[in-house]
């Protein structure tokens, strides 16, 4: 801290990323990036739109990008809006739609990011507690409400609700924005996509992040009524309106394109979870059906924080919250089948 920072800076605590060690002698299963490359097509893109057109500022209204994620979703390009890493997309939704007065409610276990959000935003926010078993408190985010955020897949559980599910809360909070925020929708569970046009307060979320092996290049896009495309707009037009850089928007449009290798490389960490669970289990741990790229899991007779030093004593980071309902539990990236089995065979010296 520093005696010229603004009241709202000095009191905020910010989110806290996930190390990025710069040795990368660590088996990293601490951030859920994806452990395969980004699509060869991807890279060709980039190079091409590395030259001369640099000196230019990029397209503010990213056409190209948002018309790929408009022909793959069978949208209309109006109901599209993209930004640098769906964080900033969702920094932008909840100035858009969120207000002061009223609260924004999540659930108590989810991505620590949105906490961070509302305090520094200045809006209130209602953390509603964790079914028993880890499940989201779906009925206690139906009610008077300033606005709904639901990870779907959830983070760090990984568990995923239904479309009906969805659908219920959108149903109870017909006057505020609920956002769908599918970072990891692409592991199995059904996307809110389908729902866009029949409800005009959803807003979806998606990024490049995971699924497409891009967390470097800083894409993420939203998807709804175009009311509320405009609203981000707004926002974003507000603050800085080059948020997503020419390489960036040449990059994902061409992982957007590539249909193909998306599906091979979510297939392949989709298998690699499988085994994993069920190694993990063998090993008597406590495994989450996890519908994402990583997996929650607890061991009767280890802590959390034990496990998390012992794995990284043998080169292995993952990623641990010292919350009171989550110490037991470690969240484990997929990374690549060899380094799954280094995983497995490291926890199974420490316990
Ligand atoms: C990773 C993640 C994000 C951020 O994704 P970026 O597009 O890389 O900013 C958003 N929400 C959840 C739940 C995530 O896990």
């Amino acid at each position: 801290m520093n005696r010229f920072w603004s009241k709202r800076i000095q009191n905020i605590v910010p989110y806290t990323p996930g190390e990025q060690p710069k040795d990368r002698q660590f088996i990293k299963l601490n951030t859920n990036e994806c452990p395969y490359s980004p699509s060869p097509k991807v890279i060709e893109a980039i190079n091409r739109a590395a030259g001369d057109s640099l000196r230019l500022y990029p397209d503010p209204e990213c056409v190209e990008l948002r018309a790929a994620i408009a022909k793959r979703e069978g949208l209309d390009i109006n109901r599209v809006f993209c930004g640098n890493g769906s964080d900033e997309i969702l920094a932008f939704a909840f100035q858009a739609f969120f207000d002061p007065d009223r609260e924004v409610v999540f659930p108590k276990i989810t991505y620590s990011f949105y906490p961070v959000y509302t305090d520094f935003f200045g809006l209130k926010r209602r953390e509603v507690p964790m079914n028993p078993d880890f499940s989201d408190p779906i009925d206690l985010l139906c009610g008077n409400n300033g606005g709904v955020v639901l990870a779907n897949p959830n983070a760090p559980t990984g568990i995923a609700v239904g479309l009906g599910t969805v659908e219920k809360l959108l149903n109870a909070n017909p006057d505020v924005v609920v956002i769908v925020d599918e970072a990891y929708i692409d592991f199995g569970a059904d996307s809110a996509v389908s729902l866009i046009g029949r409800y005009p307060n959803l807003l979806v979320v998606q990024t490049t992040s995971k699924s497409r092996a891009l967390a470097g290049l800083r894409v993420g896009w939203a998807m709804g009524d175009a009311g509320l495309i405009d609203g981000l707009r707004c926002v974003r037009d507000s603050i800085n309106s080059y948020t997503v850089d020419r390489l960036a928007q040449a990059g994902a449009a061409a992982a957007i394109r590539d249909e193909d290798y998306f599906q091979s490389i979510r297939r392949r960490v989709m298998d690699t979870r499988s085994w994993t669970e069920k190694s993990l289990k063998e090993k008597s741990f406590t495994v989450l059906n996890s519908q994402a790229n990583f997996v929650f899991a607890s061991h009767p007779n280890h802590s959390g924080k034990e496990l998390l030093d012992g794995l990284r004593e043998r080169g292995i980071l993952v990623r641990w919250w010292d919350k009171p309902e989550i110490r037991n539990w470690l969240r484990i990236s997929i990374g690549t089948d060899e380094d799954m089995e280094a995983l497995v065979q490291a926890l199974g010296e420490l316990i």
